[in-house]
Parts: structure tokens; sequence; C-alpha cells
């Protein structure tokens, strides 16, 4: 069974193929038909609802996922939230880091969390859409080499490793993306 994902995000291809075990993941990329949206809502939600139609509309008759997520850092108001792949003006994973810590320098305040809005369409037009939470906390300097974003500056509650220190299976079991990808397969599994 093949699920087409609307991400051309190595990372996230990689975990919703774990998540999503049994089931190929097929990344959005392989139907010529599609074209990126431009991500202008002003929720995780309304962002991931505008992947995913885009995505059905070039893939009808697949069943198509999207997922919109990011980092909110409430001393930061916040920031960086659905802003968060353009964080730093040079928009890569490292600039977007060096800049988080950059705003968090001096501020003792650190919690932050995780939100992946993940959405489902099914060729007959049906939709589900979950959100998914992981809370933690940024520490000061990177640590790990695993995941992407801003995985190194985060440790989530009830761990003393930042998100690039756990494994890929570590990571699915707490992380915002599994606890969203896996509601969407709870409320329609039996059918995919
Ligand atoms: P999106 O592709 O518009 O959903 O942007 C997601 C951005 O949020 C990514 O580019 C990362 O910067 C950040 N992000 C989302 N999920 C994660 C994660 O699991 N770990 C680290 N960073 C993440």
């Amino acid at each position: 069974m093949k699920i087409v994902f609307a991400s051309g995000n190595c990372g996230k291809l990689r975990e919703a193929s774990e998540i999503f075990e049994g089931f190929e993941i097929v990344p959005i990329s392989a139907f010529s038909a599609w074209n990126a949206p431009d991500e202008n809502g002003s929720t995780f939600l309304q962002n991931a609802v505008i992947k995913a139609e885009a995505a059905a509309k070039a893939a009808p008759d697949s069943v198509v996922l999207a997922d919109d997520s990011g980092l909110v850092v409430p001393a930061l108001d916040g920031a960086p939230g659905i802003f968060s792949a353009r964080f730093s003006k040079e928009g890569t994973d490292a600039a977007n880091r060096e800049k988080l810590l950059a705003e968090l320098s001096g501020k003792s305040e650190r919690s932050a969390y995780f939100v992946c809005a993940a959405v489902l369409i099914f060729p007959d037009k049906t939709v589900f859409a979950a959100e998914g939470r992981c809370c933690g906390r940024i520490i000061e300097s990177c640590r790990g080499e695993n995941g992407f974003g801003y995985d190194p500056l985060f440790v989530p509650e009830g761990f003393d490793k930042t998100l690039a220190e756990l494994s890929e299976d570590e990571k699915n079991a707490i992380s915002h993306r599994g606890r969203a990808f896996r509601k969407l397969l709870t409320f329609k599994g039996s059918s995919l």
C-alpha cells in the first residue's frame, strides 16, 4: 500500500517511512503534476491542509499525506513557529540553529515544544487531521548527529539526550511527528 507524502525533506521522509511501517512512502516529487504551493496559512494545520490539497490534485488516485511542523519557543513569543524552516535569512538547518541560540542568549527560560499538524486525504476526498506535540527545552550548544533541523538543540522532557542523540526509533516514539502520524493511523488505519 502506497502513501504519497507531500514533502521533499529527507529527514521527514525517513521518519514517515519508519512510522508508517509496512507502507511504501512515495515522495510527491515522483508526480510531474506537483507544484509546491505557497505555504501562506497562519497555523500549522492550515499549511498542512494547503500542502495536502495540492498533493491530492497532483496525485488524485493516491492516499496523500502532508505535515507542517515547527518549533515553538514561548520565551521568543512563539517564534520560530510556522516559520521554523525559514527562521534565518539563509534558511539552512545550521543557520536556523545559530539564530535560535543567538535569540535565546542570556535567557534562562528555555522551554520549547515541537508541533506537527498532519493531514491525510483519500481518493474519495475523506480528510483526516491530527496534531502531535513534543515538549522539552533548548540547550546552549548542539549535541548529536542524528535527525535534522533543531534536533541537536532540543532535549525532550524526561531525557538527558537531545533528539539528535536518540536513535530514529527512540525519536519517533516520542516526537510530535510520530504522535501525529500514529493518530492518523488509528483513525483510518483499517482502511489503509
Ligand atoms: P515544514 O517543512 O514547513 O514543516 O518545516 C519544518 C521545519 O521545522 C524544519 O525545516 C525544521 O527546521 C523544523 N522541524 C520540524 N520538525 C522537526 C523535527 O522533528 N526536528 C527538528 N526540526 C524540526
